[in-house]
């Protein structure tokens, strides 16, 4: 039992060491992918109760040349650790913004939505980096809605909230991620200069059959109303799960139900083309 146990942690060490060496090979090549065009901006589509997309967000997609199709949730870790989040994020705003000044060109004032890290979020000229965006792109500021997560909100509170309140003043909306999933205390919500709560895919997963789940879904739609927020369901692939939700009053729905994430560009294409009878 103790050779088992010593094989054991051998073995667990030998794969931690490949993990490392494994993350520092998609380090240096994420480094070259933006450069080299192998980095996508993707979108999911969002739908109000009637099924009308209302905007969507935005998902970035790395196609690698040899491994194909990096996972974000193996690559973001890797690009917020190295600091590669940052261009990569000031790009992903750069696209949403102009995409909302497309849309916004043919008359569709759709709110797209852009997940941010919180290294962005925390970098010196981070407003002034949003403010120029906007002011090249001519997006108008309340399409944009910013996703930052409960972990970001809560630490350095007081600088967190004088940070959003600069740019909910330029009129950009904030949104919380995952909603539920963090250390989060109610208290801090009604402080918060928030637009919208999105709750988490793995709440929404076991609507409406398991009874706490159900519970979450309804309380955190409860005190979104009394905090005047709307909400967006994350994750919603059953026609149970969007009637549960719909009769329960969320606004807006996101899922593979509706719309599987795909390329922003040929998305923007098939939205700006002129409708035909
Ligand atoms: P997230 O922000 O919570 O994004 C929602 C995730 O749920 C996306 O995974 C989306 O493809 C997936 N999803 C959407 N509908 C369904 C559904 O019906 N069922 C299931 N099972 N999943 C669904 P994705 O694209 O793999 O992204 C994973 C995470 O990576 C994101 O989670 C976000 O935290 C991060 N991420 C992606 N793009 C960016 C980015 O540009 N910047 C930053 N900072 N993070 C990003
Ligand atoms: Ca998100
Ligand atoms: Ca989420
Ligand atoms: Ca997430």
């Amino acid at each position: 039992a103790k050779d088992l146990g010593r094989n054991r942690i051998r073995f667990y060490e030998a794969a931690m060491q490949a993990d490392v060496q494994e993350r520092l090979a998609l380090e240096q090549d994420l480094k070259k992918a933006m450069a080299e065009g192998q980095l996508a901006a993707y979108i999911q589509p969002q739908v109000d109760a009637q099924g009308s997309v209302v905007g969507g967000e935005l998902l970035m997609r790395w196609s690698h040349p040899v491994r194909g199709s990096v996972p974000p949730a193996r690559f973001i870790p890797i690009a917020e650790a190295s600091g590669l989040i940052l261009p990569m994020g000031a790009w992903m705003i750069e696209k949403a913004c102009d995409a909302i000044a497309q849309l916004q060109k043919q008359g569709k004032p759709l709110s797209i939505s852009v997940n941010v890290s919180q290294r962005q979020f925390r970098q010196e000229d981070f407003v002034e980096r949003v403010r120029n965006v906007l002011a090249q792109t001519g997006a108008t500021p309340s399409c944009l809605v910013l996703e930052v997560t409960e972990s970001l909100l809560i630490e350095n509170l007081d600088d967190t909230i004088a940070r959003m309140t600069e740019l909910v003043h330029l009129g950009v909306r904030f949104s919380i991620d995952d909603f539920g999933t963090g250390y989060s205390s109610l208290a801090y919500l009604k402080r918060l200069p928030l637009y919208e709560l999105k709750i988490d895919k793995s709440f929404v997963q076991d609507t409406p059959d398991d009874p706490s789940d159900t519970a979450i879904v309804q309380s955190i739609l409860s005190v979104a109303r009394h905090l005047n927020l709307r909400v967006v369901a994350e994750g919603v692939e059953t026609q149970a799960q969007a009637d549960f939700l719909a009769a329960s009053q969320c606004d807006c729905l996101q899922g593979y139900l509706f719309y599987r994430p795909e390329p922003l560009g040929g998305w923007l294409d098939g939205m700006l083309r002129p409708a035909r009878e």
